[in-house]
Order: structure tokens, then C-alpha cells, then sequence
């Protein structure tokens, strides 16, 4: 389930969207500030932002270029939401590190729209698509994953946490991610989880993918991480 934090000062709106969004599915947290919104995308990563432009206190621009300027947020999907209609101000705020903006007021469908085309662009982990790499096939709509081996259809028996760490991976093939990374968009916790639970997720994951000898895609990294790749010549 994808999480969306909604940075809004406005509780009418704020609680408009949050219905919205957790009836398409969301797992949604609403804070009124900058500096809540700190706080909580410090614990948990969100998949997605929304983020008011006019807050109380520090501007959702301010926070937008704060998060922009971190390692760890610098990926971050935002949405600013603006009550301003000048052409000046929407490329103001994708200067500032949004990768889209939403005039106030907006319709559910446009706002859904807009949330499911930045996920697409950054985090596709967050959608409901399947996605399939090197005949291994992973269903979020189903929870399935299933690979063809000599001419059958088989279907991996796979724990909830080895499931989201495989959608993540299938979906960000050939690149290394760090332990750190994964908790962070894995587990979404980067804090109070240790390290090592990545190890003993990845070790469960290759156990298995070894009926459907896919055991293989997921690749150590030695001293950087893990990496999915079809490709194993160039393992380090
Ligand atoms: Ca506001």
C-alpha cells in the first residue's frame, strides 16, 4: 500500500483529500506544518507528498527545496498544492523541487490523475502495475508472483515483506541500492530497523525465488548493496 503525507493547514481540504485518497487505496497521514511534516517523513518515507505551498510558519516551497537539498529526500515525490493561479508562482514551485503542482480547488479524479503520474515517473513501486523482468512476473492487484518454468506456470510462495522488497527491486532494475536505501523505501523506516534485516529478507527472497530459479536476479554488491539485475557477468 502506498503511503501519501498530506502537508495541509487547511483541515476541511486536508480531510477532503484524506477520504480520497484512503478510498482509492492510500495509506494516508495528514500533518499541518513544516515542521510535522519534518518529523514525519524523518520516521517513515512516504511514497508521495502532498504539499501545501501556503503553510503557517515555514512555506511548503521552503520544505520542498530543504527535502531537495538531503540525500535521503532528494527523491521524494511532491505535489504542491497552491491557491495561486499565476503562471509565475507554478514554476516557481517546480524550480523548487516539486514535479507537479495543483491549483486549488481540484476535482478527486484530477488529483488521483496527478498522484498515480508522478508515482509512475518515481516511485512505480507505489502503483498497482505489474511488472515483470527476466520471465518473473509480480502482480500487485493479485499479491501473485509466477514464472513459467518448462512450459508451466508456477507461482513463488513468497512472505508480504519479500514480496514489497521484490516489487521494489523488479521495479528499479540494474541499479545498486544501498541497505540503507531499502529500509527507507522498503520498510519506509530507516531508523529503527537494523541493516542486517535486509540481509535476511534478500537471503529469504532468494530462497524463494530458487524453485523458479530466479535466485539469480537478486545480486549482491560487495560493500554497496543489493541490485536486480538480468545480467549476472558483471557481478562484482
Ligand atoms: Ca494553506
Amino acid at each position: 500500500m502506498s503511503r501519501v503525507l498530506v502537508v495541509e493547514d487547511e483541515s476541511a481540504i486536508a480531510e477532503l483529500i484524506a477520504i480520497n485518497l484512503r478510498h482509492a487505496g492510500f495509506e494516508v497521514s495528514v500533518v499541518a506544518d513544516a515542521e510535522a511534516a519534518r518529523t514525519s517523513v524523518d520516521r517513515v518515507l512516504p511514497d508521495l507528498v502532498l504539499l501545501d505551498w501556503m503553510l503557517p510558519g515555514q512555506s511548503g516551497m521552503a520544505l520542498a527545496k530543504a527535502w531537495r537539498a538531503e540525500a535521503r529526500t532528494k527523491p521524494l515525490p511532491i505535489i504542491m498544492l497552491t491557491a495561486r493561479a499565476e503562471e509565475g508562482d507554478k514554476l516557481a514551485g517546480l524550480d523548487g523541487g516539486a514535479d507537479d503542482y495543483l491549483t486549488k480547488p481540484f476535482s478527486p479524479r484530477e488529483l488521483l490523475a496527478r498522484i498515480r503520474a508522478v508515482l509512475r515517473r518515481r516511485a512505480p513501486q507505489a502503483l498497482d502495475e505489474a511488472v515483470e523482468v527476466g520471465g518473473l512476473r509480480l502482480d500487485p492487484a493479485t499479491r501473485r508472483v509466477t514464472r513459467e518454468v518448462d512450459g508451466t506456470l508456477r507461482e513463488v510462495k513468497i512472505g508480504p515483506t519479500e514480496f514489497r522488497l521484490l516489487h521494489f527491486l523488479l521495479t528499479h532494475p540494474e541499479r545498486v541500492h544501498s541497505r540503507a536505501q531499502l529500509l527507507d523505501r522498503v520498510w519506509g523506516d530507516h531508523v529503527f530497523i537494523e541493516e542486517r534485516t535486509v540481509d535476511v529478507h534478500v537471503k529469504r527472497l532468494r530462497e524463494a525465488l530458487t524453485p523458479v530459479q530466479c535466485a539469480h536476479l537478486v545480486e549482491t554488491v560487495r560493500g554497496a548493496g543489493y541490485r536486480l539485475s538480468q545480467g549476472s557477468a558483471l557481478a562484482l
